[in-house]
Formats: C-alpha cells, structure tokens, sequence
C-alpha cells in the first residue's frame, strides 16, 4: 500500500464531460464516468483522516475515508456497500450533492491540491455495482403486521419506505404524478441525473415488497383520514415542496408560452409516456422552443432551465435573468459553468417588471429594469434594490419562471390539527423524530425544510423512519397485549 506523501502527490483529475457542442444536441448525462482504474488511482488520494471533516459535513455522515479506502483497494462492493450504509440513494447524491459545499469542500488536502473528486466516486462505485450485480438487497426482518402508508415518492418517501421495509413493516407509497421519483424523476433533467437510476431504485423497492400506487393526490380527493380508514397504522407526509413561486407580474400567469419551471422541465425533458394526460394528449408536449427563451431565476432550477432550452432547440438564444450579481448566485458552481460552456448568456442585476404580449396573447418581450445591490437582508445577502428609469425590452418567445418553491396547502388544510408554519412548511417537533403536531403522523423533506436538496431530505427521512419504527412497535406491543398474543420480542425488531 502506499503511504500519505505518495498518496498526496497523486495528480488530481476529474471524469470526463461530453463536449459543448456535443452535448446540446442530446439530453445524456454531461459527465462521464471514470474507468475503474482511474477510480482506485483517485480514491488513494484520501488522506484516510481519523477526524474526517468530510464525513461531519455529509447530513447522512458517510464514512467516506472508509468507503474510498476499500475503492482504492479494488473492493468496489465493500466500497458500495459502506456508501450504502447510511445513504438510501448514494447513486444519486454523488451525482448531485453540492460536494463543494459539503464533503469535498472540507477536504483536508485543500488548498495545496484540489479536494478529492468524492461524489464522482461515490457515483463511479454504485453504478459499477449496480451494472454487474444489481443494487444489493438488503435483508428484510419478519413481517411485524403493521402498516404505513407514505404519501410522495421523492427521495424523502422513497427512503423511508425502504427503511420500514426493511424492519418489516407492510409499506404503501401513494404518489400524484403518473410515476415514483418525485423530483429525481419529474424536475432534475436526465443531463444531470440519468433516470434508469430512479428506475433500477423504484424497481428495487418493489422487489423488497413496497407497492406504488401513482396517480393519486392526497388532500381534497384522497383526505389523509382516508389511508387510516384504510387500516395505515402511522402516515408519512413526504409531499415536497412543488408549488412554484409568483413573480407577481403583468402577463405572468395570462400570456401563452409562460412556463413555470416544472411544467417547462417535466415536458421539456420526460418521453411522452411518463407525462400526466393532461400534457401527455397536447398536441406537442413538448415547451415552445422556437426563439429566444428567456429564464428568470439563479437557483439550480433555473440552470436546468436554460440548459434544457439550449438541448431544445440548439440554435436558439437563451438568456438567465437574474436579480442579483453572480456571486449571490445560489445555485451549484458546477452547474453554472455548464450552462456558460453551453453558450447560455447571463443578464445578471435584472428583473423583469412586465411580460408583454402579441394580439393572440402569446409572450413577444419582457420588459426589465437594473438593479443594484444595497443592504444585506436576515440572511446577509445583500438586496436587490431597482435602478430608477433604467427600464429596458428582452424580445423573447418563451419565458421559464425558477423563482423558488414553497409546500403545497392541500394536504394540511384538509388534515385535522396537521400545523403549519405561515410559510407552509409541516411544524415537526424535530428533525431527529420528524413527528409532526399529530402523533400518527411524520414528516420530512422538502415539505419540512422548504426547498432545499435530496441529501438533506434522505437524512431527515433515515431519522423520522426510525422513530416511526419504535413507535410502530409499541403500538404492536399493545396490540397484541389486548389480543393475548406473543409481543414482538419473539421477532426480528430490527436490522440495526
Ligand atoms: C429543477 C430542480 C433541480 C434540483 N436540483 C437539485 C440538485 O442538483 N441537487 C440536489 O440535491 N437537489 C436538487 N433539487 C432539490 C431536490 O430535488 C429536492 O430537495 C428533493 O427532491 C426533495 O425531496 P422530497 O422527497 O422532500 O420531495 P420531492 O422530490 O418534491 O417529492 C415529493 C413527491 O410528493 C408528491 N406529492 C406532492 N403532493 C402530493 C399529494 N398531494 N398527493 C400525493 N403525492 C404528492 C410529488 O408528486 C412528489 O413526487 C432540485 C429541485 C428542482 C426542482
């Protein structure tokens, strides 16, 4: 084995992307993979540190110097199944994660060499085992006779089920849109996330036995009470946060070709049979495409946006629109220097004021004004302020509006004493039970924090699906003392 210094002089080198010019002709994934030699070279360069920064800054704590020290050995299932240990969708989050923010960013091998490439390794390993043996079941205890019903099939949904299956509870997903994934599926476009992942994920849950019943909204159709009359023990509440935010602008909501985020990358990215019939019997499905299309918005929906505009329609102009600088921008590093190598052109310190129309009501121009940046806000970042009179016309044929999410109110207002915050995020008493003010019902996810990322949603779900165990079991326990029967120590509780 070799040691430190000759594992810090391993030069550092990323996987491959598709080239430009390539890659806005097709919606595959821009990086590539790394051979598996490439992969164990570069997991060497772990410094294998006992206090591991790395691991403290994932939310799921993977041991990460544990898992890149069985990659560099060549051991790519032990490597796999240590990612595995504490992530529902390690696959996933190597691909996505804001790593330069997290693991990556507490590297100790910064500043003198760029941080190890963790998420790409991450990526690398689970897909090498996925590919050649398939995810690796995990095993199930004996069935404990209890049941919950989760409502979304985002990561949150998806990895509390997998997580109460495998403690041997009887398990139900009910998901509005037509197929399970939540925003892995209907919101990160294919060009960052290759969806046969979600597929091989869906797939594998069902072989451990969850059933998905899609299609169906909770809330005013389906009320929560009604999964208890349906004999449900406990509910998860797993919805997001999907309703997107009002620019409160003329022409927003009226003028034709004047997509909000979700409808714009649902249908410019999904094939026609994983649409809602509602889009799926349009006569094109896919977004208006010819022109400019303009995306308001710096988050990292609105670079999906402009990234699905270009892959569209290639020859088109695109523009981001957005009302700060680049360096407030929130979005990932990573993915704003794919859209710029994309040929996506940035208008930063603007707002649009007005969307103006032609005489058939479809959008023809937007009408913006400057901004200047003044006093910070609660958060620090400095405020948009609008620069009097500076009012200028963006000609434009279709317009994406990525200006943030927030939860939908359907399900807390027809749920009894299910409390919210004014913002609407579901009240829980923390994120270590995800109990929310009724205590047959848990909560996690976007639907909690507000929109916010996939690693932080699993991390929360792992934790309110093992309180909801315990509680799952004491209620059996009581169960069967009333019936007179054996209690659950005469089972397998628990894999943990
Ligand atoms: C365009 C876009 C890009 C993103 N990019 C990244 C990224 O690069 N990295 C990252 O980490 N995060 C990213 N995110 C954020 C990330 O996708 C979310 O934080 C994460 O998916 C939240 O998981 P969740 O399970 O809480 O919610 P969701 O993934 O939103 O899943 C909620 C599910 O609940 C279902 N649902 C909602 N209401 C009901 C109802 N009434 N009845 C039945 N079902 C219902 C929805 O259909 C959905 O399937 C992105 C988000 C968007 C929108």
């Amino acid at each position: 084995m070799i040691n430190r210094r000759q594992r810090f002089k391993i030069e550092a080198v990323k996987p491959p992307k598709q080239d430009p010019q390539e890659r806005v002709h097709n919606f595959n994934e821009v990086s590539q993979p790394y051979t598996p030699e490439l992969a164990m070279e570069q997991a060497q360069r772990c410094l294998y540190c006992d206090h591991a920064p790395c691991s403290k800054a994932c939310p799921l704590h993977n041991d990460i110097p544990a898992a890149l020290f069985l990659l560099g050995q060549g051991d790519f299932i032990g490597a796999a199944l240590k990612f595995m240990e504490t992530s529902n969708l390690p696959d996933v989050c190597g691909r996505i994660c804001p790593q330069e923010k997290q693991c990556e960013g507490s590297c100790v091998v910064v500043p003198r060499n760029p941080a190890v490439c963790v998420g790409k390794l991450e990526a690398f390993v689970i897909d090498y085992v996925r590919k050649n043996y398939g995810y690796p079941m995990r095993e199930k205890a004996a069935p404990t006779g209890m049941k919950v019903a989760v409502v979304g099939a985002g990561p949150a949904g998806l990895a509390v089920a997998e997580e109460l299956a495998v403690r041997g509870h009887e398990v139900v997903v009910y998901d509005m849109w037509p197929y399970p994934g939540g925003l892995l599926l209907y919101g990160i476009p294919g060009f960052k996330l290759n969806k046969d992942i979600v597929f091989s994920k869906i797939t594998y849950l069902e072989q451990m036995g969850i059933r998905f019943v899609c299609n169906y909204r909770v809330g005013k159709e389906h009320p929560v009470e009604d999964l208890f009359k349906q004999g449900f023990d406990l509910v998860f509440l797993g919805y997001g946060a999907v309703k997107g935010g009002e620019m409160k602008v003329p022409g927003e909501d009226t003028l034709q070709n004047v997509y909000q985020a979700t409808e714009y990358l649902v249908r410019g990215n999904l094939s026609p049979e994983l649409l809602p019939d509602v889009w799926r019997n349009l006569p094109d499905p896919k977004p208006h495409c010819t022109g400019v299309t303009i995306v308001i918005g710096g988050g990292d929906t609105a670079m999906d946006c402009v990234r699905t505009a270009r892959r569209l329609n290639p020859g088109a102009k695109v523009y981001c629109v957005y009302r700060r600088s680049e360096v407030e921008m929130p979005g990932r590093y990573e993915e704003r220097i794919n859209a710029v190598e994309e040929g996506v052109q940035f208008e930063w310190l603007t707002a649009p004021v007005k969307f103006i129309g032609d005489d058939e009501g479809k959008v023809v121009a937007a009408e913006c004004i400057r901004m200047r940046l003044g006093a910070p806000d609660a958060k620090g970042r400095r405020s948009p302020v609008p620069i009097e009179g500076s009012n200028f016309i963006i000609h434009c044929d279709t317009v994406a509006l990525a200006i943030g999410y927030s939860p939908e109110t359907a399900i807390p207002e027809t749920t009894t004493n299910l409390k919210t915050t004014k913002w609407g995020s579901v009240i829980v008493e923390s994120e270590e039970t995800g109990l929310t003010t009724r205590e047959d019902l848990y909560a996690a996810g976007d639907n909690v924090r507000g929109a916010d990322l996939v690693v932080t949603a699993v991390a929360a779900a792992r934790k309110a699906a093992l309180a909801m165990h315990q509680k799952l079991m004491a209620m059996r326990d009581k169960k069967c003392r009333v019936l007179g029967e054996p209690g659950p120590s005469t089972v397998v509780l628990s894999t943990e």
